[in-house]
């Protein structure tokens, strides 16, 4: 019989805090720019320079330990670990080595078979490095500072996870938390989020792990899924064939859908990490952890539990739209405008995800604004406009964001209910449909559902239905 395996996963994650200075100098934290013009002696390196703590990354970094059921290091240091590459100015990048300052948490992530407990090994903070772009044209490699000194924790988890699946959903679990905290927006594609992945397999049974091989460069979930489905295969492979895995550091080609060598991974030990002497240990006092605890923001089950009771929600709608902060807000400034939270919450569920769906667009790149889908519930449901145009503003409010009141205007857009011009279009539908009249004489009732739909064409979309459905009916029972 074939042998079973087991997968085991652990992950590193890399969160970009949203300071808008780096974590030891002033110099800014946004994104982009021109190379090198976010830098100072301190980000670059320069001896002599000394760093100086943000509070800020600490706060952030408490909250999310906090959020994450994890147990706070009051007295925490940093260390420094040295390596040299040319994006790292130093030659040490500062992180936490021996006291970091959060440890031991978990976080509860939904499986088929019911909510599991990811454990957190550690949460600690340390600086990003820079960025080197290889021309290949020109044959060079450019460096560019901007992003040396953004501040950044690493979230480790336990080798708890057994799949793709657990660790899609565990990923999913911790960027909603983060959003939610507004300590980052925790894009993959921008690398505001990074996970890297730790996987081994063993035999079912066996209670040791195996060797264990770390991916990087995994920018999107579904990357990761296939990076793990391909590293799974590839060390099942070797197993077979007697061979052994070797411990090392992977980069995945998500187009050639094959991972390769970057070096044989290292321990603590190669990096000689010694406690920084340049900055003093953090102490944490109850009274800031209290501090913070108190003006943590609603998290999401608080908020789905919210909307169920103070909105009248099914738990499946509160759900997706909690989902992401994003929609969550999006939603509730809806309802508080239109005073209709299910008018509001269908729009969301159905056309905007929809619509999302259909552009490949993630939550928070959607843009309208909330006033402009309260203005379209209000006008439906006042009956000025029908369901059918309804339907096709709501594409503009999506994609250009334009105010209903204004567009049903200028595009005469406006329902019609005006009885003389309905009876005309409604006497029209019936002249054209002889048989359909017949069958309906004939006891067919049904087929009033066409005649209403001719009639519907025929205003473009425009007519009351509930109007012209009664006008059809009249008629047919003369
Ligand atoms: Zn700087």
């Amino acid at each position: 019989m074939a042998k079973q395996y087991e997968t085991v996963i652990g992950l590193e994650v890399h969160v970009e805090l949203a300071t808008k200075t780096k974590i030891f100098c002033g110099c800014s934290t946004e994104f982009g720019g021109a190379p090198n013009t976010h830098t100072c002696p301190v980000c670059t390196g320069m001896p002599g320079s000394l760093p100086v703590l943000n509070k800020q990354v600490v706060e952030l970094a408490l909250e999310v330990g906090l959020a994450a059921n994890c147990e706070i290091n009051q007295y925490c240091k940093f260390d420094r670990k040295n390596y040299f590459y040319p994006d790292n100015p130093q030659n040490y990048q500062i992180s936490q080595l021996y006291l970091p300052i959060c440890h031991d948490g978990k976080i509860e992530i939904d499986t088929p078979i019911g909510k599991k407990s990811i454990r957190i090994h550690e949460i600690h903070m340390e600086e990003d490095a820079g960025k080197l772009v290889h021309d290949e044209w020109d044959d060079c490699s450019y460096v560019d500072y901007n992003r040396s000194g953004v501040p950044l924790i690493e979230i480790v988890s336990e080798p708890d996870m057994r799949n793709a699946d657990e660790v899609i959903a565990y990923l999913e679990k911790l960027r909603m938390i983060v959003q939610y905290l507004g300590a980052s927006d925790c894009k993959l594609q921008e690398g505001s989020m990074r996970a890297d992945v730790n996987l081994s397999v063993r035999e079912v049974g066996n209670p040791n792990f195996g060797t264990r091989t770390e991916m990087k460069n995994l920018n999107s979930f579904k990357a990761i899924a296939r990076a793990i489905e391909g590293e799974r295969e590839r060390q099942i492979e070797l197993l077979e064939e007697g061979k052994t895995v070797l411990q090392e550091t992977r980069r995945w080609d998500d187009n050639k859908e094959s991972s390769y060598p970057m070096r044989s991974k290292e321990d603590a030990k190669d990096y000689r990490y010694f406690p920084d002497p340049d900055l003093p240990p953090v102490v944490i006092s109850d009274e800031w952890i209290a501090e913070i605890r108190k003006k943590q923001p609603e998290l999401q089950p608080e908020k789905k539990l919210r909307y169920q009771t103070e909105y009248q929600l099914s738990e499946y709608d509160a759900d997706l739209i909690t989902g992401t902060k994003k929609i969550a807000d999006l939603f509730e400034e809806t309802a508080n405008l239109c005073k209709q939270p299910k008018k509001a919450a269908n729009w969301i569920i159905g056309e905007t995800f929809r619509l999302a769906k259909e552009k490949k667009m993630e939550p928070e790149q959607i843009s309208y604004s909330p006033e402009h889908l309260a203005k379209l519930i209000e006008m439906t449901e006042a009956g000025s406009i029908t369901q059918t145009v309804a339907k096709n503003v709501f594409f503009h409010i999506f994609e250009e964001d334009i105010e209903p009141e204004q567009y049903v205007k200028q595009h005469g857009l406006g329902a019609v209910s005006d009885s003389s011009e309905l009876e005309a279009i409604v006497k029209m539908v019936l002249e054209e449909n002889p048989s359909t009249v017949e069958q309906y004489k004939a006891g067919k009732e049904k087929v009033v559902g066409f005649l209403i739909g001719q009639a519907m064409k025929k205003t473009k979309g425009k007519g009351n239905p509930g109007i012209i459905s009664k006008m059809i009916k009249e008629q047919l029972t003369k």
